[in-house]
This record gives structure tokens, C-alpha cells and sequence, in this order.
């Protein structure tokens, strides 16, 4: 790896006064990491201390000041460091406020970049980085290399900093919210799976949007990798931008160094040259949009130094992960899909299209302002009935409940009530809302474990 490029030093952290922002997991990591460095530490959210995560009141003992229920302008401005978690907003305003008087800002990817040596892999992109985050580090460590998910699926970067190595390689999954707030986080390989609208109940448009997505890659250069998506024209519009190498996949055409799909074969190639063919059958995630994900942990892979057979084995026992299109249980010739974790319209545009037809397809929970209607061509092709739950169920309604027949409902007990009444012979019941989930849920998973607990309690027929 002597090609990896020097990081800048780190600021000293002993008897500096930082602000850590957000008192949930993001945060709790930061603040423990920053005490051990001998920092100055107030953890300050806006939360009720009572919903605050575990390990906040133990921080307190540690020695970090709790500014809990409210922020205080003061702390920001008098501080040293505000280090924000990827939940908060940097546009609020004590954040915002500090910046303005010189302040440094920035959240947990970026400070845990400085103190880590191993080897930073990113990945971000609108839909499919769990998915592709997890499968990368499953193909580098069923090569034998210390890898390890981290970032957006659930893991701080800092929590890592302890057992961190040179030869340690870090898959971060990185959301926009992440990406605004980094400053020299530069990682090796980044890749941008695709760019569709997303988040506009926080961006004021899908620009602003993807031009955080594409700081991933602000800080490359010429020893660095960009994985971009050839068939996305936003996200291939950045190709001609990059300082760093350009490796593309696509599933629509042939591309000379990188992946593509030939004769029914995910073809990894080099300068032209196919290194190693791996047929679509021995893929083992459903839809054909993982093929994309799995194109972009191939080349990560072969960039690690991974010999693509080996990486070809580590597919093979790659479970992917829940609520992604997941198959739940078949009962009277009907299919039922659980993709929870379809939170926008283009995800679910992503599911709809792994099933040629019959489908009834669950929309609806909490509204993050998708536009629906550019369903509309699918689901008048593939979708017998809709079923609209949630707050969002009227807004869903009104753009495309005239297209097919429709059923309005409000909890996920009488949404898969309703489908399973609804669905044709041998057709699909998909759970692939569009929106989020907290209307009803604290998360997509919540929501997608309720919808499998009620499936795999429904009876047959009487
Ligand atoms: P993310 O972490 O970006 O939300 P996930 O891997 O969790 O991505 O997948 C989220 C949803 O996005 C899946 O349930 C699926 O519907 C859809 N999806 C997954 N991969 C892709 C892709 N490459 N392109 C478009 N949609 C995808």
C-alpha cells in the first residue's frame, strides 16, 4: 500500500474545549474518545435527557459536562472544536453561529479519520450502501484482510480508533448528512453507487443534495479510486471532474477497466481484458439492482488486492442484509417482500422492478416529500392493487391512487390484511413504502419486523 497518501497531522486534543453535538451513539463515541484524549468535553443535545442513549450518564462521571435539553450559544462560541453527530443538521443555528466566528466544525467521520491509520473505504450513493457496505467487507475479510462495515450502518468510525492497524481496512458507509461535514477525510477507493431525489424534507433541492453526496471525493488524488456508476447520468457526470482513477460498472454497456455484464455474466475488466466472469445465477442477492452493489464490492475487492475468485467464494455465502428485499415466506401461491428499508421513491421504483407483474405494492408512512408519480408508469405495468398506509396515505392518494385500484388503510396489521385479500395467484405482496417510517416506527426496521411478524402469523385461507 505505498501508493496511500500521508493524512495531515492531527489537532491537539489534550485541554482543548470541544462540543460534541448529539447525544446518541454517534455522540457517545466521539465524547469518550475525546476524554481519552484528555479534551475538555461538553456533550450538548437539545433532547430530554430521559430519551438520551445509554452511556450518557456514565460520560458525565468520565468527566464530560452534560448540556442536556437545550444548546448553549456560549459553549459553541467559546469552543476550541464542535464535533457533530451525522443526525444534526449543520444549520443549526449554534452550530452555524460557531462557524461563523471561526470555529471549527465537523462530525464524527471526519475526526475519526485523523487518529486512524488503516485504510478508508467509502462509499455513499441515493440507495444500496448498507447493502454494499456490508458485502465489501464480507468479500475483504472471507479473503483473510481485517475489515470491518462501518459509518452509516451502525458503527462510529471512532469506536474503531482502539484496535485500529495500518493494514485494517475500514468499508464506511457515508449518508450525505456525513459528507457535508467532512473536511480532509480523504478516503482510497470511494464509490458512488447512483444519485436520485432524496431528503427533501432537509435539502432545499436535489442539487444541494448531490453536491453533498459528491464531497466523497473533494479530497482525492491521483493515488485514489472513484467507483462511479456509468448508467446514472448524475453520478457519471462527475467521471471527467475527479483528481482520482475512474473504474465504472454498468449493466448497460461494455466499460474497459471495470465491471459490466456480459452474456448473463458480471465481467470484471482491466485496460480491456476480462480478469474473471461470474454468472448472474451464482449471484445470491434478489433484484436486479444488487447486481450494481455486487459490481461495486467486486472492484473494491480487486483494488484491495483480493483474487477474484477468492472474492467469487466470498459472495457465494453473502446473506445480504434484512429488510432489503427480503423474501419473507410464500403462503398460497403468494410471494411476500419485505423492503422496508425503501424509503424513497427511487427505491421503490429499484423493488418494483424486481418482479415482473402481479404485485401488490404497500406505499405509505411517513411523507419526506417524493414525488410519486414518477411511479406512475410501473405500477400501471406491474401493480394489481396499491395499498396506502400511513400519514402519508393522502399525498400517495392524490398522485397515484387513480392509476390502479387502491385500498387506503392506516396500521401495517390492515395493510397486510388488505394485500393478502388483494393478491392474484402466484402474485408478490411487497412492502416497499417510499417513505420513512416514523409516523408508526422508530426506524425501518422496526417497521419491517412488524410487517414479518404479521406475515408469518397469517393462516391459510379458511
Ligand atoms: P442504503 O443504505 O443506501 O439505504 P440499502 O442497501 O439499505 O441502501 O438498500 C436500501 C433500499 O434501496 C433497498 O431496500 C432497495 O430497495 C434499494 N436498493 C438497494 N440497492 C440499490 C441500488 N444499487 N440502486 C437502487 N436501489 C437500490
Amino acid at each position: 500500500m505505498s501508493a496511500m497518501p500521508q493524512r495531515p497531522s492531527p489537532p491537539k486534543l489534550a485541554g482543548s474545549r470541544v462540543v460534541v453535538v448529539g447525544a446518541r451513539r454517534s455522540g457517545v463515541a466521539m465524547a469518550r474518545f475525546l476524554l481519552s484524549r484528555q479534551a475538555r468535553v461538553v456533550l450538548s443535545d437539545v433532547g430530554p435527557p430521559e430519551e438520551l442513549g445509554p452511556g450518557v450518564a456514565a460520560l458525565a462521571q468520565e468527566g464530560a459536562k452534560l448540556e442536556l435539553g437545550r444548546h448553549e450559544t456560549a459553549t459553541f462560541a467559546g469552543a476550541d472544536l464542535v464535533a457533530v453527530s451525522p443526525g444534526v443538521p449543520l444549520s443549526v443555528a449554534p452550530i452555524a453561529e460557531a462557524r461563523r466566528r471561526g470555529v471549527r466544525v465537523v462530525g464524527e467521520i471526519e475526526l475519526a479519520s485523523w487518529f486512524l491509520q488503516g485504510i478508508l473505504i467509502g462509499i455513499t450513493g441515493t440507495n444500496g450502501k448498507s447493502t454494499t457496505t456490508a458485502l465489501t467487507a464480507h468479500l475483504l475479510s472471507s479473503a483473510g484482510l481485517k475489515a470491518t462495515a462501518c459509518g452509516n450502518i451502525g458503527l462510529p468510525l471512532t469506536d474503531l480508533i482502539p484496535r485500529d492497524a495500518p493494514d485494517h481496512y475500514y468499508v464506511v458507509e457515508l449518508s450525505s448528512f456525513q459528507l457535508e461535514a467532512i473536511d480532509t477525510f480523504r478516503p482510497w477507493i470511494a464509490a458512488l453507487l447512483n444519485l436520485a431525489p432524496d431528503h427533501q424534507d432537509r435539502y432545499e433541492s436535489p442539487i444541494s443534495y448531490y453536491h453533498a453526496k459528491t464531497r466523497i471525493f473533494r479530497n482525492q488524488g491521483a493515488a485514489d479510486h472513484a467507483i462511479l456508476n456509468r448508467d446514472d447520468p448524475e453520478a457519471w457526470g462527475l467521471a471527467r471532474t475527479l483528481k482520482s482513477r475512474v473504474h465504472p460498472f454498468s449493466r448497460a454497456r461494455a466499460v474497459e477497466d471495470g465491471a459490466c455484464l456480459m452474456d448473463d455474466r458480471i465481467v470484471v475488466r482491466s485496460g480491456g481484458r476480462e480478469i474473471r466472469a461470474i454468472p448472474l445465477a451464482k449471484v445470491p442477492l434478489f433484484g436486479a439492482h444488487n447486481i450494481e452493489n455486487v459490481m461495486t464490492a467486486l472492484l473494491i475487492a480487486d483494488l484491495c488486492g483480493v483474487p477474484l475468485p477468492r472474492a467469487e467464494r466470498g459472495l457465494a455465502s453473502f446473506r445480504g442484509l434484512p429488510h432489503r428485499l427480503e423474501k419473507v415466506r410464500e403462503l398460497d401461491g403468494v410471494a411476500f417482500f419485505n423492503d422496508s428499508k425503501a424509503t424513497n421513491v427511487a427505491a421503490t421504483t429499484k423493488s418494483l422492478e424486481s418482479f415482473p407483474g402481479k404485485v401488490v405494492l404497500i406505499l405509505g408512512g411517513k411523507d419526506k416529500g417524493g414525488d410519486f408519480t414518477q411511479l406512475l408508469p410501473l405500477v400501471r405495468e406491474r401493480v394489481a392493487h396499491l395499498v396506502l398506509m400511513g400519514k402519508a396515505r393522502d399525498a400517495i392518494a392524490a398522485q397515484i391512487g387513480a392509476a390502479v385500484p387502491a385500498t387506503m388503510v392506516v396500521t401495517m396489521a390492515e395493510a397486510v390484511e388488505a394485500a393478502r385479500s388483494k393478491a392474484p395467484p402466484g402474485g408478490v405482496v411487497l412492502l416497499a413504502p417510499g417513505c420513512a417510517s416514523f409516523d408508526q416506527y422508530a426506524g425501518f426496521e422496526e417497521r419491517g419486523e412488524d410487517f414479518r411478524r404479521l406475515v408469518m402469523a397469517l393462516g391459510p385461507v379458511a
